[in-house]
């Protein structure tokens, strides 16, 4: 049980709402470091980022594939409208671009551990789609025998058996889906639809071939309320997914912004957010689903984990962000810019950040606080060489007075509240980290990274 007097505390020093800011997938986002790459640079860019991952052994494949039946109002990954003949364009140069990195070698000696298809909807493409961009993986590395396959679906992609199928065929065996809400009413707002019952036939089909299975779902959406929210969650105890996702719902799409211009009443207001998160998190913990903050191991996201662990991603796509401990690359989010630069030979990269000795120290343990362990003060000095309790002295006097973070068996780690608002404390650390490199740093909305990339 927690504190309330400390919970209270949190809420008004702490609690972002609804603000877009790390509440999905958070890392440690530095738009204000991203220089922009033209063409005649590319190259050099990419040669930095193999050497920045020179000595790593394994590595993540993340695939963008940008392309939805049609928008839902909590997007904030701003995708693009399904078209035969831009998605099999598309889907070609993925296939170029993957070789180009290879070319440069970027693959030698590595393995993949992971795969993980992301969008949009993955599966407006179809399985032979995704086959081809797999083998294409294959052939330029090793992938581990035990590799997670994952793909994101739209539930409505997954009505048919033989597609699900399909997809374990071909080597996927997570897929990820977003529902958010069961509520009719609520999935109207959103322009969305998806029944109980479709979800979980598509549930018994993924168990049925032993896929695991993941449902995104939100906090804070139009209209919600706890009551709503309380039914989600017997739903989704009774179709038990492998794993579950709670975020809060970000306002940063047009059509949400719309939608609360005219009807502010569907606006869920902080003091009821501040609940919901309070609730989602609690229920995460009863079922002993994973979640940031609390993550303890690979079981049901070994994407994530390794993530967390700073194993490298190399990101194919439009938007699509790469990640070593010392470098973010992003390719071109303008699709046409980002094919023509394929077309011809060139990375399609289009702006890069290379991170400081300071700001691997924050994301390192920015990323170390999600797991329930925390961060290791021993492995911090390995790699550093310094003491994190010295560099971060003045962070963890004020996450301490909060209640967020603790100090024990030789670890930082988030405490029971900090956890359950591990967004909230990730953002305070950003604004930290900002405020030390300047006074006038502000920290930028995620969706002025997610018009570039959520993964
Ligand atoms: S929420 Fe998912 S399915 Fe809906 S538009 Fe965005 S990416 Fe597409």
């Amino acid at each position: 049980m927690l504190d309330i007097n400390k919970v209270e505390k949190l809420k008004k020093n702490y609690f972002q709402g609804s603000l877009d800011n790390t509440k999905n997938q958070p890392d440690f986002f530095l738009l204000h470091k991203f220089e922009l790459v033209s063409p005649s640079a590319a190259q050099n860019f990419l040669d930095d980022f193999k050497k920045s991952i020179i000595n790593e052994k394994r590595v993540l494949i993340y695939i963008h594939l940008p392309f939805c039946f049609s928008e839902c109002v909590f997007c904030n990954s701003f995708p693009h409208k399904v078209n035969k003949q831009q998605q099999d364009f598309y889907f070609k140069s993925i296939i170029k671009e993957i070789d180009i990195f290879a070319q440069t070698g970027l693959f030698d000696n590595k393995e993949t551990q992971c795969i993980y298809f992301g969008g949009g909807t993955p599966t407006s493409f179809s399985n032979d789609n995704l086959e081809a961009i797999i083998n294409k993986i294959r052939k330029v590395t090793h992938v581990v025998k035990e590799a997670s396959i994952t793909t994101e679906a739209h539930p409505l992609t997954l009505k048919n058996s033989d597609r699900i199928k399909g997809l374990s065929k071909i080597g996927v065996n997570r897929v990820s889906m977003g529902c958010q809400t069961f509520d009719p009413e609520i999935l109207k707002i959103c322009n969305r639809s998806h029944t109980i019952d479709g979800i979980k036939k598509i549930i018994t089909e993924l168990n049925e071939l032993n896929m695991l299975s993941n449902i995104d779902m939100m906090a804070g959406l139009p209209g919600q309320t706890i009551k709503s929210m309380k039914l989600d969650m017997e739903i989704l105890e009774e179709i038990k997914p492998s794993a579950v996702e709670y975020i809060r719902h970000e306002i940063v799409n047009p059509l949400a912004i719309e939608i609360y211009k005219k009807n502010p009443e569907l606006v869920v207001k902080d003091e009821d957010l501040f609940q919901m998160v309070y609730l989602m998190q609690s229920w995460m913990q009863k079922q002993g689903y994973e979640q940031n903050g609390y993550f303890t191991g690979k079981k049901f996201w070994e994407y994530r984990y390794h993530w967390l662990k700073e194993m490298p991603i190399i990101a194919f796509g439009s938007r699509a962000r790469s990640y070593s401990k010392s470098m973010s690359l992003d390719k071109h989010e303008n699709i046409s810019i980002y094919t023509k630069l394929i077309d011809k030979n060139i990375p399609p990269i289009g702006r890069c950040a290379f991170l400081s000795k300071s700001d691997q120290m924050f994301r390192y343990l920015f990323l170390g606080l999600q797991f329930k362990k925390g961060m290791s003060l021993i492995k911090f000095k390995e790699r550093f060489n310094e003491n994190a309790l010295d560099v971060f002295r003045d962070l963890i006097d004020s996450l301490e007075e909060f209640s967020c973070i603790r100090i024990k068996e030789n670890h930082i780690s988030l405490t029971d509240i900090g956890a359950f608002f591990v967004e909230d404390v990730c953002d305070f650390i950003i604004d930290f980290a900002l405020k030390l490199e300047s006074k006038d740093l502000k920290r930028n909305p995620n969706s002025s990274g997610s018009t570039s990339s959520r993964l």
